[in-house]
């Protein structure tokens, strides 16, 4: 029997007055957290809300996320989160497809929540507005934790994988339970740790690496629930933050305001960047600005979220995304399915097995059955291994560009970019084209007070680049189209 909400209530009794939650408005401690999501556990179990019961929440980084999410998880019902970003016609899709009984939302997109709700025939969603005392009911006793067999769903988390509409990726009590201790002991997380958690709670990352993982450990979660870089470097100071979880695009918008604004970061012992990869000038930069370890970590919503990390200072390798994490296998494999031995030469599809693994796509069996190999999960990220078995991605299978026959894989031609004075931000995508089948076009956004022209980042690339690889188009934009964890939309740009 384990429910993942087990890890509030060890917490809660280990150590009832530590804080649990700061956030703008004050200090939860972790009786509270424990107290207030028992009221809502109570108030969903008067409702007929029980064991698999999907219910969908759709909040920012407040505190109600981890008070609703650990109450829905103790009536034994599972946790269907949405992005707050969501129009209707997509928050429809995830209600129907998720057969959510029950939809929590916030105030702050209460409109469009509500025209979701009713296109997929749901009774109006519950509004979160401050507090969320009336979806809580008067509770005297500790609520009972609805038991859960470990390979039960805890989470449905929609993802668009590599194709089609966004499917939700069934993931189970212990599957979340271990994607918390895990990652957690791998950089010694202790009580005293504050984890800056601006990372949607919405998405794996944050849900994993960020909130649970600070439950788990009795750590205290800073609430921030919109990123600004401002925003999180006065919060880093206000709470005297020591870990910081966060996407590439939000270390660099950190880095360019850091650059010219005082901060103090000094409470920071550590930085986790993950979701997407990190050029290596901005995490030399970062690491030199802040004077703290960037620790690289790959992962995806299927897998809850680590797969691999780079486990600590002294055994990181540069421009790695490190070893599977333990009781975690990692193989490369070529397109007929067959593994391929180390060695830079050798790019495959990484496949992955371990507790780590979702169930499957909710109601999709086709999808689940494609998705996995032999027992293997395919990734869709093309990378190799190094003779010690550290990982390194090359980029997504669906990213590459194959230019008359050449495999151009744009990450590396966007490390070229961002080794240019003038870019702030860079992407690179294939576009149509009829002779070579895709061209290779790169969209930048300047640095501010620079204004390099698209000859000249032509040159930039020509000079650094195989001739096929170079970037023959260029357009500058002002900002790069980013989902609403902060990774840069790819297929918003192509
Ligand atoms: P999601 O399901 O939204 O978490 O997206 C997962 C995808 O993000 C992976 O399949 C990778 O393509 C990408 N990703 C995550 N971490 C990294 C990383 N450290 N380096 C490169 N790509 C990453």
């Amino acid at each position: 029997m384990l429910n993942l909400a087990v890890i509030l209530r060890e917490s809660a009794a280990r150590r009832p007055d530590a804080p649990a939650v700061m956030h703008d408005g004050g200090t939860i401690t972790y009786a509270e957290l424990d107290a207030r999501s028992d009221a809502v556990a109570a108030a969903l179990a008067a409702r007929g809300i029980g064991p698999g019961a999907p219910v969908a929440l759709q909040l920012p980084n407040i505190p109600e996320f981890p008070i609703a999410y650990y109450g829905i998880l103790k009536a034994g019902a599972v946790v269907v989160p949405v992005n707050v970003l969501l129009r209707a016609p997509e928050i429809a899709h995830q209600l129907r497809d998720s057969g959510a009984r029950l939809f929590i939302t916030w105030a702050g997109v209460a409109g469009e929540a509500a025209k979701g709700a009713a296109e997929a025939g749901l009774p109006s969603p519950y509004i979160v507005d401050g507090s969320i005392e009336e979806l809580s009911a008067p509770v005297t006793e500790p609520f009972p934790l609805c038991p859960r067999e470990p390979g039960d769903t805890a989470a449905i988390v929609y993802t668009s994988g590599t194709t089609g509409l966004p499917k939700g990726a069934e993931l189970t009590h212990f599957q979340l339970y271990m994607n918390a201790d895990i990652p957690g002991r791998l950089f010694e997380i202790k009580p005293a740790d504050v984890v800056l958690t601006v990372l949607p709670l919405f998405h794996v990352y944050g849900m994993s690496s960020a909130m649970n993982l600070g439950i788990r450990f009795g750590a205290a979660l800073s609430l921030v629930p919109r990123f600004t870089p401002e925003k999180v470097l006065a919060t880093i100071e206000r709470d005297r933050a020591t870990i910081f979880d966060g996407v590439p695009t939000m270390f660099g918008a950190l880095l360019a305001y850091a650059e010219k604004n005082e901060c103090d970061t000094s409470s920071l012992r550590v930085c986790v960047s993950g979701g997407d990869a990190i050029p290596a000038r901005l995490l030399d930069a970062i690491e030199e600005r802040f004077g703290v370890p960037i620790l690289e970590g790959y992962g995806m919503t299927e897998t809850a979220s680590t797969i691999t990390f780079n486990q600590g200072p002294e055994e990181r390798r540069a421009y790695s995304v490190g070893k599977p994490v333990w009781g975690v296998q990692v193989q490369v494999w070529d397109d007929a399915g067959r593994r391929l031995p180390p060695g830079r030469a050798n790019i495959g599809e990484l496949v992955t097995r371990g507790y780590h693994t979702m169930r499957g796509y909710h109601g999709h069996p086709a999808a689940t059955a494609e998705a996995f190999d032999r027992g293997w999960f395919r990734t869709g990220d093309l990378g190799y291994a190094d003779d010690d078995g550290y990982l390194y991605i090359v980029d997504r299978k669906k990213e590459l560009i194959i230019r008359g026959g050449y495999n151009v894989y744009p990450r590396e031609v966007e490390e070229v970019l961002h080794r240019h004075p003038g870019v702030l931000e860079a992407a690179v995508v294939g576009v149509p084209d009829e002779r070579l089948g895709q061209e290779v076009k790169a969209i930048v956004v300047r640095r501010p007070g620079h204004s390099p022209s698209a000859p000249d980042i032509v040159e930039h690339c020509r000079d650094r680049v195989a001739a096929y690889k170079y970037p023959r188009l260029v357009e500058f934009r002002d900002a790069l189209p980013l989902s609403g964890t902060g990774k840069v939309l790819k297929k918003d740009l192509a």
